[in-house]
């Protein structure tokens, strides 16, 4: 028989109700045992959703109040001094490692939190000592969670990142010089000893993810795998039997550290199914290949077919004894159910599955090869109908669109002027002081603002009525920025309820849901639109209220756009043409917006694209070239028809240069904004050294937190920057938009942030 599992589930609940507990709690509006409990609801409800669905292997400890790497953190003893010398209460130490901590007397920043692989979720880094020891937590969250579904009749395999991942993917603390890799050998105990205790409440099996074999390694850390996984296999029985899990990217590089002497590999084939036959040769004798049939990253029925024969392959040649059907990853990536979704065209509808109906997928999958075909026939042949219906669809393609692609000239690439022309006219035009001050772009989304839109959105207020309140939001943005002395304002972008959804909502080519919310970090949630098909821009988008913000400020006013690459990786993209064609298409609807905004006054905009860098495909060689070639040109594509005294801007949110800096340069951009304030200011250098001659705003405070940092902090930290960075070329701004933030601690934040620059001004 042929089992089928799932990864991971998603954790926030159907009606994001994970989010709305933690929010709650740090609100303190409900207890800790409230928030406890409502987590082990929606572990219980996830639980019985995936045995419903006839789910054989079904995970735990895949569920994380905040995030799951921050949980082995914590596990292993691996909390940096100044959290745990606090004596916060071990859910508030968590917390405090993962969104800062600042509340009785204790004050501490968050840890660094980085994305996780080319995905839209983000992870906390491990961060990590020199003299770094472990020790593993008496009660293990794998093992309580694993206790908690056998009470409820569910026996579970737990999900543990592996030992190498966990520490490849983490850091040496500020200061500290550690290899992070070089701690193996203290921490592969810490797992024996969890393993064990797994055994010993009842694990047969455990899923232990290795993602970072998909990367290309340094050598230490590819070699680090035989060992380790030797070790484990040492211990026969003393611990469960262990699925070596990989995703996001082939492993046929690393093949020879994938271990032998292990129950089972997982490789993802949604992604790679063209490494099936090297990784099937390279298996142990008995080793079960777990096949990632079923995508955890999109949202696009599966082509059962597709993956029947897939799985028919490997089980030819290793017997359906050694094959489990599964999803690619984990499906924290999807939203929860597509039954929520009660506007879409039942056309398009049709064609998506959310992570419940994946867990139907995997099951139906497995029943095919065990019993054969006409065991789910119904399914099949419901399933070959969307199949075809999708292919066929007139709204999977558009004409014009296609037409306009083919009418691309190459000086539509370019600005009409080099650099040093254009920033003398915007320098003459703007008239920006040094050291200029702005912010990324939202403020706060506060309470009556989601108010206010869920009206409209349900028709409780009129068009006109929430216009008003939209603008009379702006008006108070306005005002709040002449008060601190701001040099660039934005208009807040009060109507936006996502940098993304928003444009997706206003675009030809896109469907959009209402609830299919996907987890990006801690409780912040993403509702990706969906590319369904050719996109363009059926009128202006923007233009509007940066019209009217424009109208009613006397400084420069800042037109803000999100770029071609972030709307289409954060959106669910179209499987059937390639992302190039519908990162060009994006361009050419964004390109008609900046323009449309220069002509109503708006001569600093900026256009985002902070998922610019977590699109590079993971390894290096061709297909990373090809991408950075792409994705420049779609920026460009977008903003290169202004004249040269219009300042384009561009933001990303992280601070990783150093294999990328060539592609950031190729943008153009006459100002870039980048996230700074949490790692070391030594990442600049690479301006430095590349002779980078634009203006730069690396982020001088952390908006992840509502920590508010002094005005001496953020003049340290331009003081780091101003060793890298010539005064003229640099900018002050935060890490990042502060949608996420409150009003208080936003205007303490920005009047220190504006104070420093101050202090600067007057210095040179
Ligand atoms: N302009 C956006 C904002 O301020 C940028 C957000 C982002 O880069 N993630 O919210
Ligand atoms: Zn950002």
């Amino acid at each position: 028989m042929v089992n089928s599992s799932i990864l991971g589930f998603p954790r926030m609940g159907v009606n994001r109700d994970l989010k709305k507990a933690t929010e709650a709690y740090w609100a303190g509006k409900i207890s800790q045992a409230e928030l406890l409990s409502e987590a082990k609801r929606l572990r219980l409800e996830h639980w019985g959703i995936q045995k419903k669905a006839g789910v054989d292997i079904i995970p735990s400890n895949d569920f994380a109040l905040y995030d799951q790497v921050l949980t082995h953190i914590q596990d292993f003893g691996a909390v940096p001094d100044r959290y745990s010398k606090s004596n916060l209460d071990p859910i508030d130490e968590y917390f405090a490692m993962g969104r800062g901590h600042q509340k009785d007397g204790v004050d501490v920043p968050s840890l660094e939190m980085v994305k996780w692989f080319d995905s839209n979720y983000h992870y906390v880094k491990p961060t990590l000592q020199d003299n770094q020891t472990f020790k593993l937590n008496p009660n293990p969250k794998a093992v309580v969670e694993f206790l908690e579904a056998k009470e409820a009749g569910i026996i579970t395999r737990p999900v543990l990142v592996g030992p190498v991942s966990f520490l490849a993917l983490g850091k040496p603390d500020r200061g500290q010089t550690v290899d992070p890799i070089d701690l193996l050998d203290k921490l592969v105990p810490i797992y024996e000893e969890l393993l064990a205790k797994l055994k010993a409440a009842g694990a047969e099996t455990v899923q232990i993810d290795e993602p970072v074999l998909v990367f290309d390694l340094p050598a230490k850390t590819k070699a680090a795998f035989k060992p380790t996984y030797e070790k484990f296999a040492s211990l026969g029985d003393k611990i469960p039997k262990l699925v070596f899990t990989t995703y996001f990217g082939d492993i046929v590089h690393n093949i020879d550290a994938v271990p032998t002497d292990i129950y089972a590999v997982h490789i993802d084939l949604v992604r790679n199914p063209e490494q099936l036959e090297t990784v099937i040769g390279a298996l142990g004798p008995k080793t079960i290949l777990s096949a990632g049939v079923v995508d955890g990253r999109n949202i696009w029925k599966t082509n059962l077919k597709r993956a029947i024969e897939i799985v028919e392959t490997a089980i030819q040649k290793l017997g359906k004894d050694r094959v489990i059907v599964a999803t690619s990853s984990s499906l924290l990536h999807t939203p929860h159910t597509l039954a929520s979704e009660k506007n879409l065209d039942p056309e398009i509808a049709d064609w998506f599955s959310f992570a419940v109906e994946k867990a139907s997928e995997v099951a139906v999958i497995a029943k095919a090869v065990t019993e054969g075909p006409a065991a789910v026939r119904e399914q099949l042949e419901a399933n070959a109908k969307s199949m075809q219906s999708r292919a066929s669809s007139t709204r999977t393609n558009d004409p014009k669109v296609k037409e306009r692609q083919s009418k691309i000239t190459p000086d539509m690439y370019n600005r009409k002027s080099e650099f040093p022309i254009r920033i003398a006219q915007q320098q003459k035009s703007l008239g920006l002081p040094l050291f200029p001050t702005t912010t990324i772009g939202s403020f706060p989304q506060t309470k009556e603002i989601r108010i206010q839109r869920n009206k409209f959105t349900k028709g409780e207020i009129t068009a006109q009525e929430y216009e008003k309140f939209i603008e009379k939001e702006i008006q108070d943005v306005v005002k709040i920025q002449e008060e601190l002395d701001l040099d660039v304002f934005v208009h807040g972008e009060p109507e936006r309820n996502d940098m993304v959804q928003y444009f997706g909502e206003r675009l030809n080519g896109y469907a959009f849901t209402t609830h299919a919310w996907v987890q990006s970090y801690g409780s912040r949630c993403v509702r990706p639109p969906i590319v369904v098909g050719d996109i363009s821009r059926p009128a202006p988008m923007t233009v509007k209220e940066s019209k009217y913000a424009v109208s009613i400020s006397k400084k420069p006013m800042k037109g803000m756009l999100t770029g071609p690459i972030t709307c289409l990786r954060w959106s669910f993209p179209r499987d059937d043409v390639h992302q190039s064609v519908q990162a060009e298409q994006l361009a050419l609807a964004l390109r008609d917006e900046v323009v449309d905004l220069e002509a109503a006054g708006v001569f600093v905009i900026q256009v985002d694209e902070p998922a610019l860098r977590e699109g590079l495909p993971l390894r290096a060689g061709k297909e990373r070239e090809a991408y950075i070639d792409w994705a420049v040109k779609s920026f460009r594509l977008s903003v290169s028809g202004v004249k040269d005294s219009t300042q384009i801007h561009s933001h990303f949110c992280y601070s990783e240069f150093q294999d990328f800096f060539h592609a950031i340069a190729a943008l153009d951009a006459d100002v870039l904004s980048i996230e700074n304030s949490k790692s070391d200011a030594k990442l600049l250098k690479v301006f430095v050294d590349e002779a980078y001659p634009r203006h730069i705003g690396p982020g001088v405070y952390d908006i992840h937190s509502p920590r508010v940092p002094s005005e001496q902090e953020i003049k340290d930290r331009i003081e780091e920057m101003l060793q890298y960075l010539k005064p003229e070329q640099l900018w002050i701004d935060p890490d990042c938009g502060l949608k996420t933030r409150q009003w208080a601690e936003t205007k303490a934040a920005l009047t220190n942030m504006v104070n420093a620059a101050k202090f600067y001004r007057q210095k040179y």
